[in-house]
């Protein structure tokens, strides 16, 4: 094979980092570099930056086993948050497994706002509906120190990532979670002064064309929105109004074509008030606002 990458007699840090980010540049990986350090570092149980600073270390035969199976896991489409169990999301590291969403860095933007809003209120109560990993919540727990924060989904196998992430961010005494569709596990009478939601979003005819290792890896019911993508904002839409205090906020994470959408569906509710649409750091609409009168 003339462009096969030449095979290194020693193996050290450097050598399977070098090879290996090759392999998976030919294999047609998007982040060929970064990928191999966090697989290497995930393996030999060290920060990306150890592996520079002993870039000549050899790592012994049976971590470049698990690293060599780690890697053909990559190729054939598995996320490296799965691979390795984790990802960073706005302050903290959360468990992830295939039971949940991986979170995206888009929703940041979400948790900032909701910050920003909860931050002169004193105890204030707060709802993550469809929680998946609980990136949201927790972390407005983690930030708000006096806030309480309800998280619901659907799928119990989520809710047992987010018990386990709340606890290992020193969260869970501020936090109730509750199995169930949408708003249907609250108590009657429940409100809150903060609700947020990254609901499933993804139209039925998107998903033949969505990255294959989203669609064949992370969870359908965490990315399925119905035909028109739009089904968790209707239900939520109709239904999300006696569930907010007066004044209280709403942020919805949206794809960015849903705003237009979106906030037609928010502004049909009498008793809502749809403000400014936050954009993301590659400037897409994905935020949605509104404040219940
Ligand atoms: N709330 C979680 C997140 O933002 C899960 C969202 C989902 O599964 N649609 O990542």
């Amino acid at each position: 094979m003339a462009d096969a990458p030449q095979i290194p007699t020693v193996w050290t840090n450097r050598a399977l980092l070098n090879w290996t980010t090759e392999y998976l540049a030919r294999k047609g990986i998007e982040s060929p570099k970064i990928d191999a350090q966090v697989l290497l570092a995930h393996v030999l149980g060290c920060k990306k930056v150890d592996l520079l600073v002993n870039f000549d270390q050899q790592p012994p035969e049976a971590d470049r086993n698990r690293f060599k199976e780690l890697i053909q896991r990559r190729v054939n489409g598995w996320p490296v948050a799965y691979l390795v169990g984790t990802r960073d999301f706005y302050l903290l590291t959360f468990e992830v497994t295939p039971a949940v969403l991986i979170p995206r860095p888009e929703t940041e933007t979400l948790v900032a706002e909701a910050l920003a809003f909860l931050k002169p209120k004193s105890a204030p109560a707060v709802l993550d509906i469809g929680t998946g990993s609980g990136c949201i919540g927790i972390s407005i727990a983690h930030q708000k120190k006096d806030s309480h924060v309800t998280a619901i989904d659907v799928s119990p196998d989520a809710l047992e990532v987010a018990k386990r992430n709340a606890a290992k961010a020193g969260v869970a005494d501020r936090m109730t979670f509750l199995q169930g569709d949408l708003f249907a596990p609250l108590p009657a009478g429940a409100t809150f002064d903060l609700i947020a939601s990254n609901p499933p979003y993804i139209a039925g005819h998107e998903f033949a064309g969505l990255q294959a290792e989203v669609r064949d890896h992370e969870p359908r019911a965490a990315l399925d929105g119905g035909a028109d993508g739009l089904a968790f904002y209707r239900r939520i839409a109709a239904a999300v109004g006696p569930y907010l205090k007066p004044g209280g906020k709403l942020l919805l994470e949206i794809g960015s074509t849903q705003d237009e959408s979106v906030r037609g569906l928010l502004a049909a509710q009498p008793d809502l008030e749809v403000g400014p649409t936050l954009k993301d750091d590659a400037k897409h609409p994905r935020v949605v606002t509104a404040k219940k009168k």
